[in-house]
């Protein structure tokens, strides 16, 4: 496998603009030549699908849902980072530069994280001419406020809805195409294969969720922006539909699988209350600007929250991180949040739970400040717990929520199959082993908005295409493939659910590839899941027919993916000897119990290359070269 990441020379501050330049250019007229396929409607595959059409290129887009609009990043709550640096607090883009890459624990490539903060500033401009209602201060400027990692505010938010704000004004966009007949939107279709011609990605083969048909789109350009694979762990923050079959496979097509094992589990969810239980909610991070993180000092405690008197409570993160206090990025906040309850101080009745106070800020502030900031989250927690936030303080307890890893792509999105490009939370790119609050809905718009226009383009312009249609030899493989492997599972006829195997996979993960990992663990979870994976193909209990509407079926497909792909996240997380961001593995952490790097040895991207069914994947290397910044301890204290 190649692993050429096509940094572009020349000074940091440069390369973007250089890059752009140096790239050729599609004239207008031939771009109506070219047809891209676009899987996924989020910030990331939204934002592009709309810029691409804009720009004159035909766009076929995919998505599970019934309207592109329901893709995940609806969910998003917290806030969109930039460098404008509306607060006058010391903030550019040299500095959110220096803190992602500090945040991502010095694991991600230089350039493009240069790249994100330059166009973090357009994002916003951008958003602001669609219309989108960012919270705004009263002399009109736009609101900005705090997120973990930074001690300036630069998160542009609107109420506790920004990634539904900023997706509706990128479907806004996206419809305006439609209706210009420049892009066709293909809802309900779930992705099963990448079809390959002549090495490049020309095509795909999707499942209609509702006819059950097999259908094949043939373009010159394939477009991945499929969104993360938390759901691996079962319970996650992420809606039920989110997956990583498309990704899967691709990376069985030839796509390098780049560091797996760097999942983030965020500190502040509403913790798990039953068995019964399917997914997990989050409580926004931008909770922690106001809310204070406490456990009582005393195992033993039994009093009520509020009866608690100051002297006997412990201010956890504000006593051990003095400097960033409740905003300490999340990898660490989670570690912390584990150990105090692992000391027993744990609160609610499954001790695995911190309190999150408002009380000190409510009475600062008033509850009207509290409820005009943070009112729906209140709300939501309201009603999932039933009880009131601004009387007794939110139990919250840490979560799968983001996934870092991803396809492993160059410099122009592109990833190891010429043709085939990934954006948002399905690449690798831009966050390395931690993703900083508020950077997930800038990478997915800035990959969509201002950085896949250009370099789709140079691909476009400098690849020779042979004429392909979707009667191919290679189409026609591709789909028999997809419907033997609907057959196969259709024919098992055993006993246990899909769910029920994908909530067993989840307890092996969280169990053995959780917040602390070790050596031990991991290999006792690849030693159960290939275990759980054959039970599965001999014993999963599909209903209803191939033919029409059936969410078991697509179920059943998704979870089978995720027991193939928790492996590699495993094989991944063995092979990384070190800790570092979301991955902690416990023989490597400092006296103080921080993550100990290894920054001689593993300063790399582990790319996975699949070899086979069964056979072990190939580990590439891409070394990450550091010349701006300086590699040091990541220190928030
Ligand atoms: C509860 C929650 C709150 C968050 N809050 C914030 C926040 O405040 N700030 C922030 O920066 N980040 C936040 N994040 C993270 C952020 O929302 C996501 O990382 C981001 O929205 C992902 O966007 P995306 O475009 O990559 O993918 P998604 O929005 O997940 O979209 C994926 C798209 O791919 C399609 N798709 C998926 N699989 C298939 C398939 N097999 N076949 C066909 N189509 C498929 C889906 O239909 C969908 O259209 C939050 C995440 C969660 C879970």
């Amino acid at each position: 496998m190649q692993l050429d990441a096509k940094i572009p020379g020349g000074p940091l501050q440069e390369k973007w603009d250089r890059h752009r330049f140096e790239l050729k250019l599609v004239n207008p007229a031939n771009k109506r030549k070219f047809d891209i396929i676009m899987v996924g409607t989020g910030l990331g595959g939204g934002a592009a699908a709309a810029s691409l059409a804009e720009l004159g290129y035909n766009v076929k887009v995919f998505c599970i849902q019934d309207s592109p609009r329901r893709a995940h990043s609806i969910a998003a709550q917290g806030g969109i980072n930039a460098a404008k640096n509306y607060p006058n607090d010391g903030d550019s883009i040299w500095r959110l530069f220096f803190d992602t890459i500090k945040g991502g624990d010095f694991r991600a490539r230089e350039a493009n994280v240069y790249r994100l903060a330059q166009v973090s500033n357009l994002i916003i401009d951008h958003c602001v001419a669609q219309g989108v209602p960012f919270a705004r201060e009263y002399g009109g400027l736009l609101d900005n406020r705090s997120f973990g990692g930074a001690q300036l505010q630069r998160t542009f938010y609107a109420r506790g809805q920004t990634g539904q704000q900023l997706l509706l004004g990128a479907y806004q966009s996206l419809m305006r195409q439609v209706a210009k007949g420049q892009v066709t939107v293909y809802p309900r279709r779930e992705m099963m294969e990448l079809v390959l011609v002549d090495g490049k990605a020309r095509g795909i083969i999707v499942r209609n969720h509702v006819t059950g048909e097999i259908e094949s789109h043939a373009g010159h350009a394939v477009v991945l922006a499929t969104g993360g694979y938390g759901n691996t762990y079962y319970m996650s923050t992420n809606g039920k539909g989110c997956n990583v079959s498309a990704c899967w496979q691709a990376y069985k097509k030839g796509a390098g699988f780049a560091n797996p094992c760097f999942t983030q589990i965020h500190p502040t969810c509403i913790p798990v209350h039953g068995d019964f239980q399917s997914k997990l909610t989050l409580m926004s991070e931008s909770l922690r600007n106001d809310g204070r993180v406490w456990v009582p000092k005393d195992p033993k405690e039994k009093r009520r929250p509020q009866e608690i008197p100051e002297s006997e409570r412990d201010y956890y993160l504000e006593r051990m991180y003095p400097s960033f206090g409740n905003l300490a990025p999340r990898d660490i906040s989670s570690r912390a949040a584990k150990r105090v309850c692992d000391e027993g101080r744990g609160v609610g009745s499954t001790k695995l739970a911190v309190y999150l106070d408002f009380a000190d800020a409510i009475k600062r502030l008033g509850k009207n400040v509290i409820e005009e900031r943070y009112g729906n989250l209140f709300q939501m927690y309201d009603k999932i717990v039933d009880e009131d936030p601004y009387q007794v303080p939110m139990m919250i307890y840490p979560a799968v929520h983001y996934t870092m890893g991803g396809l492993w792509v160059d410099y122009n999105l592109m990833s190891t199959i010429p043709g085939c490009f990934v954006l948002g939370e399905a690449n690798f790119s831009d966050h390395g082993a931690n993703r900083l609050g508020a950077s997930a809905l800038m990478q997915g718009l800035a990959d969509g908005y201002f950085v896949i226009p250009y370099t789709i383009g140079g691909y476009l312009v400098g690849t020779k295409f042979d004429a392909v249609n979707t009667s191919q030899q290679q189409f026609k493989d591709a789909e028999g493939v997809a419907k033997d492997r609907i057959k196969k599972l259709m024919r098992i006829k055993g006993k246990k659910t899909a769910e029920a195997f994908h909530r067993e996979l989840g307890h092996i993960m969280w169990e053995y590839v959780g917040m602390g990992r070790t050596d031990e663990r991991l290999k006792k979870a690849k030693e159960l899941i290939p275990a759980l994976r054959a039970e599965y193909w001999e014993n999963v209990k599909v209903l209803g027919s191939a033919d029409g509407f059936n969410p078991s079926l697509v179920q059943a497909i998704r979870v089978a993916d995720f027991l193939e792909f928790a492996e590699l996240l495993v094989v991944d997380a063995l092979n990384r000897r070190e800790s570092c961001g979301g991955h902690f593995n416990e023989a490597f952490q400092t006296e103080e119990g921080e993550a100990l790097r290894d920054d001689q040895n593993m300063a790399h991207a582990a790319v996975w290359e699949y070899a086979g069914e069964g056979k072990e994947p190939i580990l590439n290397k891409e070394p990450l070269v550091f010349e701006n910044v300086k590699l040091a301890v990541r220190s928030y204290k």
